[in-house]
């Protein structure tokens, strides 16, 4: 059997990769299609870890823009994950993973709430976690909770799984003919040359924990897999 290439991974999923092409809920073909990819690695032997986003739901800036307070916003947005979360575990348990899911604001009639140590002996013990609620704190990201979750579980690298985006681009590829992909990058060139790859407070946690990241597209079928058996596919992200 080929050796993986990282022992613990954390995987973030963005709400909108739950959504197929309208964009929006919760598409159970498209969360079926991105759970088989899971239980391969899992199968492979790789410790799986899960931040899973929201914005298919509710994002805090969309409540903030119609005039609604930012912080009660976000906690809309922070509860959106938890869907996404019971929405994930759900379709695991049906392919026979084993999963848990943490919330960090307590929901202890759905889910555990998040404690690291209890996190990472599910890992050990070839339990898939989901981390929900964002970092239980409005005015972050869900990017910014996997760079935290994948600091304190330990985990080798953070896979940044994309909507149709296959990596790094100068620019944006839709709107400017001239954008080139970066194979290879540090989280301070990340930051200096403004590049969208996470929010900056992400690429900071990123940065200061030396932690890498690889940024792929998730709509070309055994990406995952490919990524974690050490395949250059997407951009890799140095820590530095
Ligand atoms: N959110 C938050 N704190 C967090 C994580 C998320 O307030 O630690 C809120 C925020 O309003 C955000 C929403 O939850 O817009 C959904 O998360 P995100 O936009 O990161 O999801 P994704 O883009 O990955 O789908």
């Amino acid at each position: 059997m080929v050796e993986p290439k990282y022992r613990r991974v954390l995987l973030k999923v963005s709400g909108e990769a739950l959504a197929g092409e309208k964009g929006f809920g919760i598409n159970p073909s498209v969360v079926n299609g991105l759970v088989k990819e899971i239980k391969e690695i899992h199968a492979l032997g790789v410790e799986v870890a899960i931040v899973v986003g929201g914005g298919n739901i509710w994002r805090g800036n969309i409540g903030a823009e119609m005039g609604m307070e930012r912080s009660q916003a976000d906690y809309m947005g922070m509860l959106a994950t938890v869907m996404n979360g019971l929405a994930l575990q759900d379709t695991l348990e049906n392919l026979g993973v084993p999963t848990r899911v943490q919330t960090s604001i307590e929901m202890r009639q759905i889910a555990e709430p998040y404690i690291r140590r209890r996190a990472i002996r599910h890992l050990e013990k070839r339990r898939v976690v989901i981390f929900a609620g964002g970092t239980g704190n409005p005015y972050f990201t869900t990017d910014t909770t996997a760079a935290l979750r994948a600091v304190e579980i330990g985990a080798d690298v953070i896979l940044m799984a994309k909507n149709n985006v296959d990596g790094v681009y100068s620019a944006d590829p839709k709107l400017d003919m001239n954008a080139t992909k970066f194979e290879e990058l540090t989280h301070m060139e990340v930051i200096s040359k403004g590049l969208s790859v996470m929010d900056s407070t992400a690429s900071s946690l990123s940065m200061d924990n030396d932690i890498p990241l690889v940024v792929f597209n998730m709509n070309e079928p055994g990406n995952i897999k490919r990524v974690c058996l050490g395949e250059q596919i997407g951009t890799t992200v140095r820590g530095k």
